[in-house]
């Protein structure tokens, strides 16, 4: 093992591995510190060609390989399993962040796959242009995390997932050698659309090296608001208003439950919190190009109509920043807040509140009585949903409930035509549920192309589909 690690660091220098314990620690888990494994080596490659040589090594040696971006996964999907009987590497792409080429012709960029989220935004914003995936791990989560894990985020109502964005994809293979569609075109009919096949594959089909992205053009004029409802029944109906008024010009529609805004309160209590928390549901709503008197108007009528009982447009970037800050924290206050069985559904939108209602009485035979987090995409019918530890349980106690209390939260979406898995992947977390949940040819079809594409099992083993 001692002579693999050293060929491997040599590909990429001294400067560019990792291989002390407490150097490797924070590359051992996933984002919430759930699910954690272990490695006796991770490299830093600075180039396609150096991604290339490591894989190339592995394979011909067997060694196993995980790729890693930011390492915001909530589903183990980045975490090594390295043991004495299998050697696991991990390659991060921290230090391949080089921004290509923006066209504003073509209103498309290309990044390496290492790029910081955040920061393939401003270079958008910098040319007047619009990268609109966001969400709230985009101060350090990665364009190749993000490709990988097809995610989604604030934007999705509008703008798609992360697949949505994606032009062009250079991979490293299993075997080292380059898939490159590196192509920003918007057209392009010459047979499969093999890229597909990498977007949302959490790294078990290659490296992601770059990508080429889809940029948009950037709203005339944006307006936020944050209202309050008392009843989820009543969000949802302001969706649809919304939606009726504004059409394709609402661009986001994020719904957080009370609990949530009382656990930002206590544990993270620098953060304002514009509305209070006071009411049972508070909504963080986007539209663009439109006045702010149509959304006054908006905001005025449902009041008087008794569907929002408090409302506030932002007057200035800082005060849409603060009511965005409030659902960015929820994830970071959750965390704080002790132990939680967390899920991550979506479902039709008009079964949200019937989920609800069935949902969290049927986690309480289970587990008892205790506080449900659930904050999300409304708009797209994606809720992230966390049955917390009761007080007076013992927190190792109430995790062995986790399998149960799952299978309560993914049979009723299931169950209601929803999804166990919205916008965060599958992982080591979910892999049992997908094939419990997935049309048996799916599943089948599934392993048949990570077996054609990775016969000797190198890329990511363990996370998303057995072979
Ligand atoms: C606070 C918080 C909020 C979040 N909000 C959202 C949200 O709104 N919507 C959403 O969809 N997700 C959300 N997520 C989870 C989400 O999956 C990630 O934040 C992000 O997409 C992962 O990017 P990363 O660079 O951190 O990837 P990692 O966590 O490092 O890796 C994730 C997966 O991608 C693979 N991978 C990484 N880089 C590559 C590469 N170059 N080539 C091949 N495979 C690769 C890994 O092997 C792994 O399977 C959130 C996470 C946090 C912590």
């Amino acid at each position: 093992m001692e002579n693999h690690i050293n060929n491997l660091k040599k590909i990429v220098g001294d400067s560019n591995a990792l291989h002390r314990k407490e150097d490797i620690h924070p590359f051992l888990e996933d984002w919430r510190g759930q699910i954690k494994g272990s490695t006796p080596l991770i490299l830093f490659p600075n180039s396609t060609n150096d991604v290339q040589r490591i894989v190339y090594y592995c394979h011909e040696n067997d060694i196993k390989i995980v790729s890693q971006g930011g390492n915001t996964s909530l589903c183990g999907a980045n975490v090594p399993n390295s043991s004495d009987q299998k050697l696991e590497i991990v390659i991060n792409t921290s230090k391949m962040n080089t921004i290509i080429e923006v066209d504003q012709f073509n209103q498309s960029i290309i990044v390496e796959s290492g790029c910081i989220l955040q920061n393939i935004q401003n270079t958008a914003e910098d040319h007047d242009l619009l990268f609109p995936l966001s969400l709230s791990a985009e101060g350090s989560c990665q364009i190749g995390g993000n490709v990988s894990t097809n995610a989604g985020g604030v934007n999705v109502l509008k703008y798609g997932m992360a697949r949505d964005q994606v032009m062009g994809i250079e991979v490293v293979l299993p075997d080292g050698s380059l898939f490159s569609d590196l192509k920003s075109l918007r057209k392009n009919n010459t047979g499969y659309d093999l890229k597909q096949l990498f977007i949302g594959a959490e790294g078990t089909l290659g490296v992601i090296t770059k990508v080429s992205l889809r940029l948009s053009s950037s709203p005339e004029r944006e307006i936020t608001s944050m209202v309050s409802v008392q009843k989820v029944d009543d969000a949802i109906t302001l969706l649809k208003e919304t939606k009726k008024r504004f059409g394709d010009n609402v661009t986001a529609f994020e719904f957080i439950s009370q609990s949530c805004l009382v656990s930002i309160n206590k544990f993270l209590n620098h953060i304002k919190l514009p509305l209070g928390f006071e009411d049972s549901w508070q909504i963080i709503f986007e539209v663009i190009n439109h006045d702010e008197d149509a959304l006054l108007d908006f905001l005025e009528e449902h009041v008087n109509k008794g569907l929002i009982t408090n409302g506030l447009i932002a007057k200035n970037e800082k005060e849409r920043n603060d009511f965005w800050l409030v659902r960015h924290s929820i994830s970071e206050a959750e965390k704080l807040s002790g132990r939680g069985v967390h899920h991550d559904i979506s479902l039709p939108i008009k079964k949200i509140p019937e989920f609800l209602e069935t949902t969290i009485p049927a986690m309480e035979k289970v587990a008892g009585k205790s506080t449900v987090y659930t904050f999300g995409h409304l708009g797209d019918g994606n809720l992230h949903f966390t049955k917390k530890q009761p007080e007076e349980m013992n927190g190792d106690d109430f995790m062995n409930f986790s399998k149960d209390i799952n299978a309560v939260v993914y049979e009723n979406a299931e169950s209601l035509g929803g999804s166990f898995s919205a916008e965060h992947g599958i992982g080591s977390k979910l892999k049992d549920d997908l094939v419990k949940f997935s049309d048996p040819i799916k599943v089948d079809l599934m392993k048949k192309i990570k077996k054609t594409l990775d016969p000797k099992n190198i890329m990511n083993p363990d996370k998303l589909i057995d072979t």
